[in-house]
């Protein structure tokens, strides 16, 4: 590598590394030269935000099963999406899936720029990258958590492309790390340097222990160099709130379960249970939050069944179980607030692990 640059003895050795250690992956055909189904790189770029690739693996052969192509997938219904879904967590990736297939079904074809890609729900920077590399070979950068952190030790970067700005550059982190990423893929094999590069940071370099004797670019690296592989990427502060609340599972006589959409703290565009802030130990009596959807006269005894603990985005989560057995007997019509499950049925309908959770403790 010369004047920190990627040149092209080390891409060559990018390109040979992953020629021998390519991993075997449901949505990877056997000759890595091959274009690919831009589809299956966009439900599998989306899938693998934030998700380990050993957990996506299952879901994605289900997934592909059900849903093969985008006309298949947009003609789903979105309850039955999640459910496909439920596991992964952001639920928000499953619903905007749910909507650029609609939105590509209609047009008829796979949009193939980066505008037109970047303008669908759900895909941004990087997913538009990887189908544009990948499926259309064309010289697309992409950028995420495993190139940023081989960029960072490679160029020994001090700083985060969330960073506002750096002492060290002159131009926005953000773009320092795009420039790298778009110097790898100014090339024909711009498919193979980006895929080599994300199972180089998720085998090789990786956050903890990375194993840089393995490493095509162990002769250039320059945190290697200067044994100070440990210090790159630097940490970002990251802000946790704990959050301590009640979830309210509300059965009627003939064994229904409340649920309710909107007005919640969490999932606010599926149903959910009831839950609501509350002091830890504070669950005896009947909440004032029950009121909002049974009598006091409806109520025939109330018990605490559990806790659970649970992480969504940035919260940590304590949450205590309030089983609420009413005298009502659960009306029959649907509306879009208010849904009254069987409990049978209770565990397909609620489609994120926070309810299934609370269920559980039942
Ligand atoms: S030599 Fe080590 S730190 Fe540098 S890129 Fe390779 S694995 Fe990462």
């Amino acid at each position: 590598m010369t004047n920190q640059r990627m040149d092209k003895t080390s891409l060559k050795f990018l390109r040979d590394w992953f020629k021998k250690n390519a991993a075997e992956l449901p949505w990877r055909l056997a000759d890595l030269d091959a274009p690919r189904d831009p589809y299956a790189v966009w439900i599998s770029e989306t899938m693998l935000q934030q998700t380990q690739v050993s957990t996506v693996r299952e879901y994605f052969i289900r997934w592909m099963k059900r849903f093969p192509n985008v006309e298949a997938l947009a003609a789903a219904e979105e309850s039955e999406v999640l459910r496909y879904w439920q596991g992964l967590g952001y639920y928000s990736r499953a619903k905007n899936i749910l909507k650029t297939a609609r939105i590509v079904a209609e047009h008829k074809e796979f949009p193939f720029t980066r505008k037109e890609l970047e303008a669908l729900p759900g895909i941004g920077a990087y997913t538009a990258g990887a189908i544009l590399s990948l499926a259309y070979h064309q010289r697309e950068a992409i950028l995420d958590g495993n190139l940023v952190r081989i960029f960072s030790r490679l160029y020994a970067l001090n700083f985060l492309p969330t960073d506002k700005k750096s002492n060290s550059t002159a131009s926005a982190p953000v773009e320092v790390y795009w420039n790298y990423a778009r110097e790898v893929a100014d090339s024909p094999k711009a498919y193979m340097h980006n895929e080599a590069l994300m199972e180089l940071g998720r085998t090789v370099c990786k956050i903890k222990n990375p194993e840089c004797a393995n490493c095509p670019f162990h002769a250039d690296c320059k945190a290697f160099a200067e044994n100070r592989v440990s210090e790159f990427p630097p940490s970002k502060k990251h802000v946790q709130k704990d959050w301590h609340g009640t979830v309210l599972i509300i059965e009627s006589r003939d064994h229904k379960i409340l649920a309710i959409h909107g007005g919640q703290k969490f999932f606010k565009n599926q149903f959910t249970l009831p839950h609501f802030e509350s002091p830890r130990n504070a669950t005896a009596g009947i909440p004032a939050q029950a009121e909002t959807f049974v009598g006091p006269d409806q109520i025939e005894s109330v018990k605490v069944i559990g806790k659970f603990h649970h992480g969504i985005t940035v919260h940590k989560i304590e949450c205590d179980v309030l089983h609420i057995q009413t005298n009502l007997k659960a009306p029959a019509s649907r509306n879009a607030e208010i849904q009254w499950v069987d409990i049978k049925h209770a565990q397909d309908f609620f489609a994120n692990s926070f309810c299934l959770k609370a269920l559980a403790l039942l």
